[in-house]
């Protein structure tokens, strides 16, 4: 059904996606979500399409030195490997520039046969200027004139590609954040263009586009909201559009997220608490939440894929029967838990001779090397955080991470893990593995005994590396921000730090302090005694994480949601299957 352009309902749009571990077209949880998203898009037989840009020096490889500072490399991946180019070309104009754009594309198929084909868009095109071809070369790089060209790119280029790719009767387009948002432009013009009217736009043209979209937001972190000054925005796209994007409401700078609210019938952020924070936020607009998910299947380790083909025999096609793992003896969870730590620990023991124990308790910490992450929370006492180890049962500790080429702060923080791991030679055993990706990220997540999370609420719109832990039976021990507000279930799913209600707000080091203490108390009182005198009180709370998280935190669970509660389209799935096929 997917194969035919016109039967397509839904587009989806993401400045990144992961698709592929050895595709650098993602940066992070933004990307990993997109890519999951369109994995459970395939399975469910969702008639979608998706848009990103080609990314052909991809997000960078890490190096570390030896103190732990970033250095940047780009990426060359042959991306004839895994996409096949499509003949159309669409042109944009940037400046008094014509920018032609063509694109790749990939297929990612589902477990029941289902497929949803994604585009990706280069400028590396004979016909285009030397410093246009480079436009779609690197995600979040240059400067925000070279983002805002992006921009231009993916919203106003992905929908003129779509079209001439015969997508003709897409009902829903979906701005996975506010990269996207020029796409409401597109749409206007469209609808101008089929009215042949010039200066003005009739409010009933916005109210028509807004029918047709969705807006997801996913960060209550200003630098995650794209914002252009007045004089860039003027320049790249010329005073008609301006003035159009004035009659939307757009007198000052450029704000993608305000376009994207304003031109949406839908918006959600990606957990309970966010989308209430994102309403306090954006007030004047509804918010709902969707909390994100996980593709189980991509995520589950190979020792957890056969213990569930053995136990829960629809669990690839149904993820939502991982609910089912309360019937899954316990060896069988220890034996493939043991197997997938295996796994990591040979990886940290060859990568950074840290020399790794199997039989001691691993906590994992890895994600984007941002600030608010607090990736140092756990070295705020590191006296007490020895005496722990030596007194209650050992414990090592793992992490990853990149910063962002622009953030010096999450370079600081990489920086000054590792200074703290060679503070603690000899005490306590700490790794930095380099080039944080969804290889590692796989092995991490399912090879730790527990994972770590410890965010400054309420910067954490969702995060997803803990359900990706929960898919493992890998308990979270984390601050109650994001998705573990939902998932948290003190002793059944892991364990919290601190309280819901903050007892300790402000000031801000009163915040690290507080949450410090009360992960250290956790450690010494709950989770070391849990793991090592409690084994079998340790492997019920691994199979609640399967069954409780893991069964509710999947990207299957959540599609059914944007079906329901955001593209709205269920009747018409069904009468377009019947009428067209
Ligand atoms: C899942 C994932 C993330 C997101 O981690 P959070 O803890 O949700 O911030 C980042 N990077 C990679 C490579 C991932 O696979």
């Amino acid at each position: 059904m997917t194969d035919r352009p016109d039967n397509v309902l839904v587009a989806y749009f993401s400045m990144e996606i992961g698709l592929d571990s050895s595709m650098p077209t993602y940066a992070g949880g933004l990307g990993v979500l997109a890519g999951d998203t369109i994995r459970s898009a395939s399975d469910l037989e969702i008639p979608m399409v998706a848009v990103t840009l080609a990314h052909r020096r991809g997000y960078f490889h890490q190096r570390l030195d030896e103190q732990g500072w970033q250095r940047e490399e780009p990426v060359a991946w042959p991306i004839n490997d895994f996409c096949k180019p499509v003949s159309q070309r669409v042109i944009v104009e940037l400046e008094d520039r014509t920018v032609h754009v063509g694109a790749w594309q990939i297929r990612v198929r589902g477990e029941s046969g289902g497929e949803v084909p994604v585009y990706l868009l280069d400028t590396d095109l004979s016909e285009n200027q030397p410093w246009d071809r480079t436009l779609t070369d690197l995600l979040y790089g240059g400067d925000d004139y070279y983002r805002l060209c992006q921009e231009v790119v993916l919203g106003l280029g992905g929908c003129r590609m779509l079209r001439a790719l015969g997508y003709s009767h897409i009902r829903r387009f979906h701005m996975n954040e506010g990269h996207a948002a020029l796409l409401v432009l597109a749409l206007l013009e469209e609808k101008l263009a089929s009215r042949a009217q010039e200066a003005s736009i009739p409010a009933d043209l916005i109210d028509a586009v807004r029918e047709q979209c969705v807006f997801t937001t996913h960060t209550p972190v200003p630098a995650g909201h794209d914002q252009f000054p007045p004089d860039l925005a003027h320049r790249v796209l010329g005073e008609r559009r301006c003035a159009w994007l004035k009659a939307c409401g757009h007198d000052q700078s450029l704000n993608m997220t305000e376009l994207a609210l304003h031109g949406s019938r839908f918006v959600n952020g990606v957990a309970m608490k966010h989308g209430e924070v994102s309403h306090n936020l954006f007030p004047g607009y509804p918010i709902h939440s969707i909390t994100n998910g996980v593709h189980a299947v991509t995520w589950a380790a190979p020792s957890f894929q056969a213990l569930y083909d053995r136990y829960l025999r629809d669990w690839r096609r149904d993820q939502l029967s991982l609910r089912y793992a309360i019937s899954i003896p316990s060896e069988g969870i220890w034996k493939a838990h043991q197997e997938a730590k295996r796994m990591l620990v040979e990886h940290v023991n060859h990568e950074t001779n840290a020399g790794f124990d199997r039989d001691v308790l691993t906590l994992g910490f890895a994600r984007r090397a941002a600030a608010y992450k607090r990736g140092t929370l756990i070295f705020h006492d590191i006296e007490r955080l020895v005496a722990i180890a030596h007194q209650v049962g050992p414990l090592q500790i793992v992490f990853g991470g990149k910063a962002h080429p622009r953030d010096q702060d999450g370079k600081n923080l990489i920086h000054r893990i590792h200074e703290l791991r060679d503070a603690l030679r000899g005490k306590l055993r700490v790794a930095y593995l380099t080039n944080y990706d969804m290889t590692l990220a796989k092995l991490l997540c399912a090879g730790v005994d527990v994972w770590l999370n410890t965010p400054l609420p309420p910067m954490e719109a969702s995060g997803t590396s803990g359900m990706k832990a929960a898919v493992n039976g890998v308990p979270s021990l984390s601050v109650l921000d994001g998705w573990w507000i939902e998932g948290h279930v003190e002793d059944v799913t892991g364990w919290s730090i601190g309280d819901r209600i903050e007892s300790c707000l402000e000031p801000m080091e009163g915040m690290d302090a507080c949450h410090a203490t009360a992960l250290y108390d956790k450690l010494e009182q709950k989770v070391l005694p849990c793991f090592y005198k409690e084994r079998e009180r340790f492997i019920e709370i691994m199979r609640q994480a399967i069954a409780l998280n893991g069964g509710f935190f999947n990207t299957q669970r959540m599609m059914a949601q944007y079906l329901h509660n955001a593209y709205r389209l269920v009747g018409d799935l069904f009468a377009e299957g019947s009428s067209k096929s």
